[in-house]
């Protein structure tokens, strides 16, 4: 089945366990990242089995998108949403009694009603598979109400085995998950979080734009998002990106739905454009080809990161998560959680999850480790596939330079900000600093040994270790806190990263054109072609003709029959009837 349907010669991860105990009749809750290959594991008891697979999906994109790929591979399946015209729901449901469906997608809140219930009834499903099923939980942070309603499902429909799937999964999300779709002794499968073909990697933003633009030059005529904090951000870069000869369109919640819809649906079917969006963007965009998504602004926690840089390379292939961030957004950070209307209990929770993914912006060994850990994988090794263990940062006694700063500090009075305590110690006169008679100060002058930068490096971090804090009542005085005095007395000492002037930057990534030797670039560029080619006939994005790793191998294969098209990786029966004769047409041509 997987490879006569699917084109794929193993199962990944927790795969098989899966759809075996569905076969079996039994629940099960599938917790894997994203790109983990969590369809598949519903997709294919529901075609083994007798009956309908009933797939219970949040989002309408997603669900259009997976009822596409499943059409491309002859699979009779459909969804039920408010977006399709009466008759088009009619059409649906005439094929759905006629026992002509082999997979039926359904929004929660279209499964609630009453009408939906007495349709349902009589169908003979097969397996019930509640996609995004953290949206059950209070604690996970999509809770959609419709969801509650999904424990009557085990009323409604005795005897169908229901699979829970999820990415999102700390260990209380996961017993509420079990708890509140009233899973019955379920299957647990939970497959590791690694994503290892993701980089991290996190630079301290120095030049914002240059630093963008010397990693995009490694992703040209790669698909990937740009993430930012403001609306306006996110125009004036898309906008300046253009300019540098990329193609870069902005996405966020101010635009119009068109708009949205417009930019959205050109990321998805051209094959190199560069979203550039607020947090706005992304829920339910399977694309699986993004080879890389960019942080120029800090997310709110770990848990965005992860989710966020997860979009990255579902497909498999090497692809890139990268962040510059500095004292600027520590500082902005810090000043929404202070500043939000929330009640205190929620700010202590959310200053905390910043003050999580701030240190791990500043860990000095592999980044994978504590991200992992983080999701409960504990006891890997350092994984080779990050900064810092590629080029493993230097780290510096930062004591004394801590000393002088916190002493500034307290000298000028806890009163001024990051950039007047930076001027105080390299010597700097400025009027404001005249105009308090900073320069009268035993600390005037005294940090010599290092540039302005080099100090915001320093007070950055020792606003992330909690030495300093910065008060936002006071238009961002930097003040010292209860641990500062022990490091002024010397009682503890304190390293230092040493922030890198010239960062890492990316070898080309296999997948990238780019790296494709100039012998083999003519038939690359014939292969894509045909498949851009075959999407739009077929109106589907490329990805679901094949992906790039498929075009990779006939690459490098050459198959000249369709016997050995078959033994390509993501050519199953379907697709070589329908795109076999074009894609060896190409082979051949090629000589
Ligand atoms: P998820 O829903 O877990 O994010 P998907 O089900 O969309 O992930 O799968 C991610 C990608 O991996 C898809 O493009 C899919 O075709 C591919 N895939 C899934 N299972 C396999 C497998 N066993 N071998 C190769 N590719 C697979
Ligand atoms: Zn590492």
């Amino acid at each position: 089945m997987l490879a006569d349907v699917f084109g794929y010669t193993a199962f990944r991860g927790e795969q098989e366990r899966a759809i075996d105990a569905a076969l079996a009749g039994r629940d099960s809750l599938v917790v894997m990242p994203t790109g983990g290959g969590k369809s598949l594991c519903f997709q294919i008891p529901a075609l083994l089995r007798d009956g309908v697979g009933l797939i219970v999906s949040p989002l309408i994109a997603l669900m259009h998108d997976q009822v596409r790929a499943l059409q491309e591979l002859n699979i009779e399946a459909a969804c039920l949403n408010s977006s399709l015209s009466h008759a088009a729901q009619q059409e649906v449901i005439g094929r759905l009694r006629a026992g002509r469906l082999k997979l039926l997608y359904v929004a929660p809140e279209r499964l609630v009603q009453a009408h939906t219930q007495a349709l349902f009834r009589d169908i003979p499903w097969s397996i019930i598979a509640i996609d995004e099923a953290h949206c059950v939980s209070q604690w996970g942070h999509d809770f959609r109400p419709d969801y509650l309603a999904l424990n009557e499902l085990a009323s409604l429909f005795p005897g169908v085995p229901r699979m829970a799937l999820t990415a999102t999964a700390t260990p209380a999300t996961r017993v509420d998950i079990v708890a509140r779709l009233a899973l019955n002794e379920p299957a647990v499968l939970i497959s590791g979080f690694d994503r290892p073909n993701i980089r991290y990697l996190v630079q301290s933003k120095t030049d914002a734009r240059r630093q963008l633009l010397r990693f995009l030059n490694n992703h040209r005529d790669e698909a990937g998002i740009a993430y930012c904090l403001s609306r306006n951000k996110t125009e004036r870069i898309a906008a300046w990106l253009e300019t540098q000869g990329f193609t870069a369109l902005p996405y966020h919640a101010g635009m119009s739905a068109e708009d949205r819809a417009a930019h959205q649906h050109r990321f998805v079917t051209e094959e190199s454009v560069i979203i550039v969006a607020t947090i706005a963007f992304g829920m339910g965009i399977d694309k699986p080809d993004l080879r890389f998504v960019a942080h120029l602004d800090l997310p709110k926690s770990i848990e965005s990161y992860y989710q966020e840089t997860g979009r990255a390379g579902r497909d498999g292939e090497p692809a890139d998560a990268w962040m510059v961030y500095g004292l600027q957004d520590v500082v902005r950070l810090r000043q929404m959680v202070d500043e939000s209307p929330a009640d205190e209990e929620y700010k202590r929770h959310e200053r905390h999850k910043l003050d999580a993914l701030l240190g791990w912006c500043e860990v000095t060994d592999c980044r994978r480790r504590p991200l992992l850990a983080y999701f409960g994988d504990e006891g890997s090794g350092p994984c080779g596939n990050c900064d810092n263990c590629l080029e493993p940062p230097a780290t510096w006694d930062g004591t004394e330079a801590a000393q002088k700063l916190l002493s500034a500090v307290y000298r000028s009075g806890q009163r001024f900000g990051a950039t007047h305590v930076v001027d105080v110690l390299v010597g700097d006169a400025t009027e404001k600093v005249v105009r308090n008679g900073h320069d009268q100060l035993s600390v005037f002058g005294i940090g010599g040994e290092l540039d302005a930068r080099g100090w915001r490096s320093v007070i950055r971090q020792l606003i992330v270790q909690g030495y300093l804090i910065v008060d936002q009542h006071r238009y961002g005085a930097l003040v010292l806190t209860e641990h500062s005095r022990a490091l002024l007395r010397g009682e503890v000492s304190l390293r230092l990263r040493e922030d890198k002037k010239d960062p890492l930057v990316r070898k080309k990534t296999p997948a990238s054109k780019s790296i494709v030797s100039e012998q083999d670039r003519e038939l690359w560029d014939a292969l894509r072609a045909c498949r851009l080619r075959l999407a739009a006939e077929h109106n589907v994005p490329p990805y679901v003709i094949f992906h790039d790793a498929t075009l990779m191998q006939m690459m490098e294969v050459r198959p000249d029959s369709p016997g050995a098209l078959l033994g390509i990786s993501g050519v199953g029966q379907a697709k070589l009837e329908r795109y076999g004769e074009q894609f060896l047409d190409v082979i051949r041509g090629a000589g």
